[in-house]
């Protein structure tokens, strides 16, 4: 059986890697002259950035992720964050623990409560579930100050977003209860990626770079490259988003009720600061959910882990905020603003190093969390990655669910205990 995968990113390198253990003949076809696409390493006057992660796991060694890197052997080390969060609020950071301060008697009880109903599975359902997930917690926690700055800035951080309906946020609350917090990967974004293009590789998969899809004929079951070369498959995984899918095969082959569904999906787009602080580690392996700010989000310090991210005598923080407007010189000038806010001195201790916006066509999520279009609607063809997370699938931890649901299509693997 010929498997075709377009596009070298984790969602694309996932699936390669377990068709080629299954015995399907790959092929990956790569644009870009490089594998990974927004899940790899950038060099960039000798820091270790990235070309969009923060080198984080949603749910680090515990995740669906993880599991499917152990189920194919993968050489990759997650180190979980300890603690799993820390928060900056009123001029001050510390251990998340600490915000219960901020509730009252009545609110704590009640968000206990709320957590161990989501804990049971008793999740928002019909038109609860796609309310706004702010607005729902509001309703069920009392309307606090501090809770609803650090949902905003979880979802922001997360998901890039400022809200997601209802039913999404408690599913990803579900999978935080369920599979705790982030870890972060020993080398960073590239040591998953790299790792997962030589799996694929050892079983005689190739992975083709500069070889841009340009067409896909269903009827013919081939896709043609922008040199005129042609692959044939049984078999084709699109990694590059649902949207492009439907252009390269045709929209004349779909329904019509098919591509309004497709054409009303919305990206998540932010942008992401890359900071060099002299001197040593500030945060450590953990992330900051930032309350006290307009615009940034959370940060966290890929090199506490990653001292060979950073020069010597450095360290690297990368902070990151939902993008609130289009018009990006002034959501950078607030962002900027806010890091001042964290790091007063940063003009003594270091630099910004490097600003990275991510919209259009390169979002942070190409498909924003809480929308799923289900099924693609023509034979053989899979969607995989960030434009198909199953309900509650954190950013590569929702491709990795995706990526179960198209191996259990293709017969290659039961994952029922893991959808959230
Ligand atoms: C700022 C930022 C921070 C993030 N932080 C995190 C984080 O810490 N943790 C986390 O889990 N997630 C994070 N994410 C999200 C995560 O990086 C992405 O969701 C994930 O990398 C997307 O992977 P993918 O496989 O869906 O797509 P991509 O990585 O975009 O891969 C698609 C590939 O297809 C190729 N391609 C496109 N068109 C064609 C074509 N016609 N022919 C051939 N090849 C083609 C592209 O070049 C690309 O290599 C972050 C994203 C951003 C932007």
């Amino acid at each position: 059986m010929k498997a075709v995968i377009i596009g070298s990113g984790i969602g694309g390198l996932l699936t390669s890697s377990f068709l080629a253990k299954n015995g399907y003949e790959v092929t990956v076809l790569e644009k870009a002259p490089y594998v990974g696409g927004r899940f790899t390493n950038l060099d960039y006057k000798g820091f270790g950035l990235s070309t969009g992660a923060f080198h984080m796991l949603p749910h680090g060694e515990d995740g669906p992720l993880a599991y499917l890197l152990k189920l194919l052997g993968a050489n990759v080390t997650i180190v979980n964050s300890n603690p799993k969060g820390r928060i900056f609020y009123e001029g001050k950071t510390f251990h998340y623990r600490d915000g219960w301060k901020y509730l009252s008697w009545r609110e704590r009880a009640r968000a206990m409560k709320l957590l161990a109903d989501i804990k049971r599975n008793k999740l928002p359902e019909g038109e609860e579930a796609e309310t706004s997930g702010r607005e729902w917690i509001k309703e069920k926690i009392g309307d606090n100050e501090f809770v609803d700055l650090f949902i905003k800035s979880f979802l922001g951080w997360a998901d890039s977003v400022l809200d997601v309906p209802a039913g999404e946020l408690a599913r990803e609350i579900k999978t935080v209860l369920r599979w705790g917090g982030p870890g972060l990967v020993k080398g960073g974004c590239k040591a998953v990626t790299n790792e997962l293009a030589r799996l694929t590789r050892e079983k005689g998969g190739k992975v083709l770079t500069r070889k841009k899809v340009v067409e896909i004929d269903p009827d013919e079951k081939k896709v043609i490259t922008a040199d005129g070369e042609e692959f044939s498959y049984n078999v084709l995984i699109s990694n590059i988003g649902i949207k492009e899918t439907v252009e390269l095969v045709g929209r004349g082959h779909f329904d019509r009720d098919y591509l309004r569904r497709v054409d009303s999906l919305k990206p998540s787009e932010g942008i992401k600061y890359n900071v060099a602080l002299r001197g040593e580690s500030r945060i450590g392996n953990t992330v900051v959910f930032t309350l006290d700010t307009e615009r940034i989000n959370g940060y966290n310090e890929p090199s506490s882990i990653n001292p060979e991210l950073a020069p010597k005598g450095y360290t690297l923080i990368m902070l990151h905020h939902a993008l609130q407007s289009r018009n990006v010189k002034a959501e950078q000038r607030k962002g900027i603003e806010d890091i001042y806010r964290i790091f007063p001195n940063l003009d003594v201790e270091g630099e910004i190093l490097l600003i990275q916006t991510y919209l259009d066509g390169n979002p942070v999520n190409r498909v924003a969390s809480g929308q799923v279009v289900e099924d693609f609607s023509i034979e053989g063809v899979y969607i995989v990655g960030d434009a198909y997370r199953p309900p509650g699938g954190i950013e590569v931890e929702g491709i990795a669910l995706g990526v179960m649901r198209a191996l259990e299509k293709l017969g290659l693997g039961t994952f029922e205990g893991w959808y959230p």
